[in-house]
């Protein structure tokens, strides 16, 4: 057992909250805080009761003073339905909010881990993509809020990396999905899995070809922890995710064949600047973390799948 104090914020959410649950059983010292605009207290009602655990709303807009070892900044809408939906606070979000945790980590000389996104190569140019890629990304489009807001956090931690000496570790995420999901999220893991179960129609955006990399929860949770606790001078950005490949296509049959269900597919505009492809490069996880995805997206399914039927009552 260990008693470091570690803040998690965005702790009530899909990730934020299953963080939390490996947080609190090694042993420490858990302050979760969160807005509630995505997330929910329901995610983390099993860990209240806990003495090493506290649940605080806050929004990290605002400046927090508290007393910490480590923090993992992860409080970010994550979804496009959700960060579209007030893009101007979306980027508050992840600037504002770096900016907080960042002068937070520095007062209190916590290291600081930050939750960036594989959004931040945009629609890209290379194949598989490297940490080393700089990104090609629209800073004026409807995805921008989100994208934008994580690249300049990510700026942001690098520069107090090199003016503060600020201990600082960046993650790059890639698709990620699991028990807890919101059933309204948006995500398409989510939504095909809800509307298979409800027997309503499987919504395709654009010809369904393009594909995305999907990483089961546990893995990449596995993943940010053994980042945080990595050799100081390994700062990232890292990518964490699962580099099988999907088309959209395929998702919607595998998740059809795992539910039994008999849904017809149904094809919808695909949204502005929605990236083509997407695919970790995870060499450099395996380098220094010794880390590597071990759920295949079949096995990572069938608990997503038996998590929204008990959502759903169905
Ligand atoms: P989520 O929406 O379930 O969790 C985000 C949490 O942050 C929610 O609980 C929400 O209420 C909270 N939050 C939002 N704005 C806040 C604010 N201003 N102050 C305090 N709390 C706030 O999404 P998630 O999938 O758990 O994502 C967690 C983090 O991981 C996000 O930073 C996201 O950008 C990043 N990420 C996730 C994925 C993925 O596939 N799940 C991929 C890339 C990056
Ligand atoms: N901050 C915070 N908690 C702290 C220390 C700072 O939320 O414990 C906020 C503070 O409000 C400030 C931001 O972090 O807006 C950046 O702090 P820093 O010390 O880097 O900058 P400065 O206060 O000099 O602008
Ligand atoms: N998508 C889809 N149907 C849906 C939701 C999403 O075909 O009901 C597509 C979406 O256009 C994108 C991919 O699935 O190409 C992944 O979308 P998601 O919002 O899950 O993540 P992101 O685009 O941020 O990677």
């Amino acid at each position: 057992m260990d008693d470091t104090s570690v803040l998690v914020t965005g702790g009530a959410g899909f990730l934020g909250s299953h963080l939390c649950d490996r947080l609190v059983a090694a042993g420490h010292d858990v302050l979760c805080i969160d807005n509630f605009y995505t997330g929910s207290r329901r995610n983390v009602a099993h860990l209240l009761g806990k003495a090493n655990f506290e649940l605080s709303r806050h929004d990290v807009t605002f400046p927090l003073y508290v007393e910490v070892d480590r923090i993992f900044n992860l409080a970010c809408p994550a979804s496009p339905v959700h960060y579209q939906f007030d893009p101007v606070q979306t980027t508050k979000t992840s600037v504002h909010g770096a900016i907080n945790m960042l002068g937070l980590a520095k007062r209190v000389k916590a290291r600081l881990l930050q939750a960036s996104t594989s959004e931040v190569y945009g629609d890209p140019e290379i194949h598989p993509q490297r940490e080393d890629y700089w990104g090609r990304v629209n800073p004026i489009g409807t995805r921008s809020c989100y994208d934008e807001g994580k690249r300049c956090a990510e700026t942001l931690m690098f520069d107090y990396h090199r003016q503060h000496a600020l201990e600082i570790k960046v993650v790059r995420i890639f698709n990620t999905y699991g028990p807890r999901m919101h059933p309204n999220d948006g995500r398409v893991v989510s939504n095909f899995i809800v509307q298979a179960l409800k027997g309503d129609e499987i919504t395709i955006y654009g010809d369904g070809q393009q594909t995305r990399s999907f990483c089961y929860v546990d893995d990449l949770i596995e993943g940010m922890l053994r980042m945080m606790d990595s050799p100081a001078e390994f700062v990232g950005p890292v990518n964490i995710g699962n580099p099988g490949e999907f088309t959209m296509l395929e998702l919607a049959e595998l998740v059809l064949k795992l539910t039994g269900s008999r849904s017809k597919l149904i094809f919808k505009p695909l949204p502005a600047d929605d990236p083509k492809q997407r695919c970790p490069d995870i060499g450099l996880a395996g380098e220094k973390l010794g880390w590597a995805p071990t759920v295949a997206l079949e096995d990572g399914l069938k608990p997503t799948i038996a998590y929204f039927k008990g959502v759903l009552g169905v």
